[in-house]
């Protein structure tokens, strides 16, 4: 082979510059379409905020995030003072902690927030992963809506006010704890036990899996004592005025976890061993309002955050194809990585579609999803309700799997350079979509209880209704297939132990997936015009 030059000239500079200078927003003209078809008349304000909105998360907050996730500035725990004070101190490094405030900063859940500028700012900041703030943004706005229904007590006012409009400046984070030693999934077996003294509450026990544990205040399940029911309490990490003196209230942070994705972000096991709480909610309606409030918006920003992560991964791939030859072609012509292209492409226009075509459709429910159904209400509007809890389901499970998918296929458009964390950000958004596969309720979980939930709603609202109700402008074939395909699998038992149950669990998988994709399919249709 001739060389041209010994000292071998080879570099990676134009696809580096073009990657430098993307603008998440101002480069994406399907997300332009998206918008325009889905927000209505919020458009325009959308439009304007992103101008100078996305500058900030497409160069600064990135190169942020990346730096960040390096090895060596990971957070890390300091139990004790030197002065031998339990302080629980989670260390994390000076630039996580300007992203933060600069994030947080921007308001997000105020009432001044129009929710489509929201839900766009959130898409762009997803498209960064984790980076500390992916996590602590959905819980912030779980807790908020959970105390936007039943904040009732003064302490809940006041951290209702710190989360959603801030205070002295400072816009509060919350946090989840849900999962305990024995298991997530099952919420209801859990036995951290909460006890009243006088009008107080206090939490005695153990949780496995808390992450943003830097947060301010955090949600946390646990049964009163002598109940059997699980209820909701907020917890404030540190009780007034301890918080300068790192004091926590009445928990210690046992260790943090050493996970796959998701690293920026602490996962804690925590003790209670008296932590002062605040009841929200009925005491036996726990479990309703933590699944139909809490892990909503959770399932929701799951469904958003693969849309985000397979976005990005799509738009460096083709450039990388673009810029990269092989054999003296341009990889990009190769037809197998044609395909691959336009898979990814695929892939991120109808899970992008449809995670903005899904939230028109939760904002457009009167009272949004009630934490449960309820038989008094008119036949119509609880078919929607339904439908849209149903569909939220089906949208945390097909995008979490079809992001580990794509962002494996897009890393592989790049070869060896596909698997080096320091050449692109795709492996780290790789670990962080395995993440968001198992939390907020892992595949196997919901779609056994999609199949429940349709079960016990078969003599009011069938299966095929649903099917007609969701596909409203898909072809009348494909809609009559799913419908009857999805009838008789809800006519069929999932949990049986017969061979029957087996072949059922493996199609009724295979179809959930499917007719999520035709959702998709038809919100890339409806915004393609
Ligand atoms: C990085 C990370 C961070 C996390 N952060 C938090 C947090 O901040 N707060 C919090 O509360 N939790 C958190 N979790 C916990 C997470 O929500 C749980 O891991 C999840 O709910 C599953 O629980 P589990 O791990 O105990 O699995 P299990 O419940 O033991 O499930 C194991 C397997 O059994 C399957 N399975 C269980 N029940 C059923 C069923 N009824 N039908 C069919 N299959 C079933 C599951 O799908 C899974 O495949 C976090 C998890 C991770 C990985």
């Amino acid at each position: 082979m001739a060389l041209p030059d010994r000292n071998n000239p080879y570099n990676f500079d134009e696809f580096l510059a073009w990657r430098r200078n993307i603008d998440y927003y101002r480069d994406d003209a399907f997300l332009g379409k998206v918008l325009r078809r889905y927000a209505g008349a919020s458009w325009a304000s959308v439009e304007a905020a992103m101008e100078a909105f996305s500058p900030k998360v497409s160069l600064r907050w990135r190169d942020i995030a990346d730096t960040i996730a390096a090895p060596e500035k990971r957070p890390y725990m300091m139990h004790y003072d030197g002065h031998h004070h339990r302080i629980d101190r989670i260390v994390r490094p000076a630039e996580t902690l300007v992203m933060e405030k600069e994030i947080f900063g921007e308001g997000l859940f105020s009432v001044h927030t129009d929710p489509w500028v929201r839900l766009t700012k959130l898409f762009l900041i997803y498209q960064n992963g984790e980076a500390c703030v992916a996590c602590p943004l959905v819980c912030t706005e779980g807790l908020i809506a959970l105390l936007d229904r039943y904040a009732d007590a003064p302490e809940l006012k006041y951290i209702l006010k710190h989360c959603k409009e801030g205070l002295d400046g400072r816009f509060a984070i919350g946090a989840q704890y849900l999962s305990e030693i024995q298991g997530g999934s099952d919420v209801g077996a859990n036995v951290l036990e909460a006890v009243q003294e006088g009008s107080t509450w206090r939490l005695f026990g153990t949780k496995f899996f808390c992450s943003a544990t830097h947060a301010d205040y955090a949600v946390v399940t646990a049964k009163p004592l002598g109940s059997e029911k699980v209820a909701l309490f907020v917890i404030p990490s540190w009780l007034p005025g301890d918080k300068d003196k790192e004091k926590r209230n009445g928990y210690t942070i046992d260790r943090i976890k050493w996970k796959m994705g998701t690293s920026e972000l602490t996962t804690a096991e925590l003790t209670f061993g008296g932590a002062v709480a605040y009841p929200v909610g009925p005491l036996d309606r726990g479990l309703a309002n933590v699944v139909g409030i809490v892990l909503t918006y959770s399932r929701l920003t799951v469904g958003l955050s693969g849309a985000a992560s397979i976005t990005r991964a799509s738009r460096e791939a083709a450039g990388y194809a673009r810029a990269r030859t092989a054999f003296g072609m341009n990889i990009a012509d190769f037809p197998l990585l044609k395909i691959q292209l336009s898979t990814l492409e695929r892939a991120a226009k109808r899970t992008a579609a449809g995670a903005f075509k899904l939230y028109h459709e939760f904002l457009s429910l009167p009272g949004g999803l009630k934490g449960g159904m309820s038989m008094d209400e008119a036949p119509d509007i609880r078919g929607k309700r339904f439908a849209i809890r149903e569909l939220i389901m089906l949208q945390k499970i097909a995008a979490a799997w079809d992001a580990t998918d794509m962002l494996r296929l897009a890393m592989s458009v790049f070869g060896g350079h596909g698997v080096m964390e320091d050449f692109s950000s795709l492996p780290r958004l790789y670990r962080d979509a395995a993440v968001n596969e198992l939390w907020e309720g892992p595949r196997n979980v919901l779609l056994t209880q999609i199949h429940r939930d349709f079960q016990r709603a078969s003599t009011w609202y069938a299966p095929a209704q649903f099917v007609a109700d969701i596909l409203t402008s898909a072809d009348p074939a494909t809609i009559a297939e799913l419908a009857q395909e999805m009838e008789a699998l809800i006519g069929a038992e999932l949990l049986t132990p017969d061979l029957k149950a087996l072949q059922t669990c493996e199609q009724w998988d295979r179809f959930c997936h499917t007719l999520f994709h035709a959702y998709q399919d038809q919100a890339v249709a409806e915004v393609e015009g």
